[in-house]
């Protein structure tokens, strides 16, 4: 550990060697029942055959252009994508949450066209650790040694309250768009009201204001359907996933009903929507999608 900072802490002193589905070997030879589940990335479990194909058989072939260039896998995980949420979207492809936060945030400010640039979000919501997803992310906490924030957010203590602000605001003071994750993960698995959410979601559409949800940590099966968007019967302006898409393959996606949000030249990552993550990112959602066509993942959660 000595070259490493320490912005971890101290690690739990546990040497993880080979994983098989949900099970994890420990050095010592000890087995554990891994609940955690690399914080919602291993999605497809551990050791999955049909993945160690895919990422074989890709490196073997092309890992990489960039984005200069067409990337088949990429689009056929956008189309995928869109297809499994039911409407359509339209993605650019990152490497994290927190990347997939930016993109989202950078189009919506596009979309205020310097006129409006707020967006407001709840207290104890986590939307990553770059500076604008750290910003948006209503955990003093967290920001307080980092000063000064991104300009323009505001936080609430509930949707009802955001709905309030709203619906009491002059046209001038009016966010650019909300941001809520619809069961708060590291606030401690808070399911946001159902009713609620979808009263807000007709008055920021009535309002021309977006509605991002960030479903990097709720999407991708996690609560049982594709999205939990389609558990709330709502259709955001625009999605962010990460996590679980890519099965433990780095991958974020900012997917959006703005087919012309962004113009060229006004975003773009390097590794963003490769052909080693969107081909395993496709071969992960080509599996959970059998497993829910199967039953297999029909949960039945009430909360909502
Ligand atoms: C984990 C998480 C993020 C950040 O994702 P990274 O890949 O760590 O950048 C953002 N939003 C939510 C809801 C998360 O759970």
């Amino acid at each position: 550990m000595k070259y490493l900072l320490n912005n971890y802490g101290k690690r739990f002193q546990l040497n993880f060697q080979s994983g098989k589905n949900s099970t994890l070997l420990e050095k010592s030879g000890k087995k554990f029942i891994d609940f955690a589940s690399g914080i919602g990335v291993v999605s497809v479990g551990h050791g999955n055959q049909e993945i160690a194909e895919v990422i074989a058989d890709q490196s073997k072939k092309i890992l990489h252009v960039s984005n200069l260039y067409n990337i088949e896998p990429q689009e056929k995980l956008a189309e995928k994508i869109s297809k499994l949420a039911g409407f359509e979207l339209f993605a650019f492809f990152a490497n994290s949450g927190a990347e997939a936060n930016e993109a989202a945030i950078k189009l919506a400010r596009k979309f205020g066209a310097g006129k409006r640039y707020k967006i407001y979000s709840l207290l104890n919501s986590f939307h990553g650790r770059t500076l604008g997803s750290l910003s948006a992310t209503g955990q003093k906490k967290l920001q307080e040694k980092f000063l000064p924030m991104v300009d323009g957010f505001e936080f609430f203590k509930s949707v009802q309250d955001i709905e309030n602000q709203i619906v009491t605001s002059s046209e001038n003071d009016l966010p650019v768009a909300v941001i809520l994750e619809l069961v708060q993960g590291e606030g401690g698995i808070q399911a946001l009201p159902k009713k609620d959410v979808q009263n807000l979601a007709k008055t920021l559409k009535s309002k021309n204001i977006l509605l991002i949800i960030d479903e990097v940590q709720t999407g991708i099966y996690r609560t049982g359907e594709f999205l939990t968007s389609q558990i709330y019967e709502i259709e955001p302006d625009i999605i962010t996933l990460a996590k679980g898409l890519g099965g433990g393959i780095p991958i974020g996606a900012m997917v959006t009903k703005l087919k012309d949000g962004f113009e060229a030249g006004d975003h773009g990552s390097t590794f963003g929507g490769n052909y080693l993550s969107t081909s395993v990112a496709l071969k992960v959602l080509e599996i959970l999608e059998n497993e829910y066509s199967n039953g297999k993942l029909a949960l039945k959660i009430e909360y909502f």
